[in-house]
């Protein structure tokens, strides 16, 4: 079977860690940030990281972007941001988009653009920490 290939953009916390927990369960991951320092650290552990701005659309298409599974949009709070590059990953093809929101208005936003997944990493974890506290042998949720 092909290995899924996703591409994560925005290595900041949820991104860099979403990233390293996708390469360990065996994934091909390219990460994109506009931090080129960022980017330099994180090169060592994904199958390859690029330092661009991801709202610049003949640089995802140089990319081959719509080849990719997977595409996430972990880039929080600059909605301009997120939501551009939503956009975009959303016309260049790519099968299943997951984006990031920081408010519930942000998450309307990404939804009605054709956003796949909403994840709202905050309210979340408080859920899922929430079911760990109260059920003590449930190992994950
Ligand atoms: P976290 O909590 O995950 O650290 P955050 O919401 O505080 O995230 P942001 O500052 O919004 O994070 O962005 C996360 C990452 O996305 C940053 O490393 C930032 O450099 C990167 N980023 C922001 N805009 C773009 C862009 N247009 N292209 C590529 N990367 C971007």
């Amino acid at each position: 079977m092909k290995i899924q290939q996703f591409v994560v953009i925005g290595l900041g916390r949820f991104g860099s860690s979403l990233a390293l927990e996708l390469m360990d369960l065996g994934y091909e991951v390219l990460g994109v940030d506009l931090n080129e320092e960022l980017v330099n650290d994180m090169s060592a552990y994904l199958t390859h990281a690029v330092a661009a701005d991801a709202t610049d659309e003949d640089m995802l298409k140089s990319l081959g972007i719509r080849n990719f599974d997977c595409g996430i949009v972990a880039i929080g709070s600059d909605i301009q941001m997120s939501i551009l590059t939503a956009i975009l990953l959303k016309d260049l093809g790519i099968k299943t988009v997951v984006a990031k929101a920081i408010s519930v208005l942000h998450g309307r936003a990404l939804e009605k653009l054709g956003v796949d997944r909403v994840i709202f990493p905050e309210r979340d974890m408080g859920v899922r920490v929430a079911h760990q506290l109260v059920t003590p042998n449930l190992l994950d949720y």
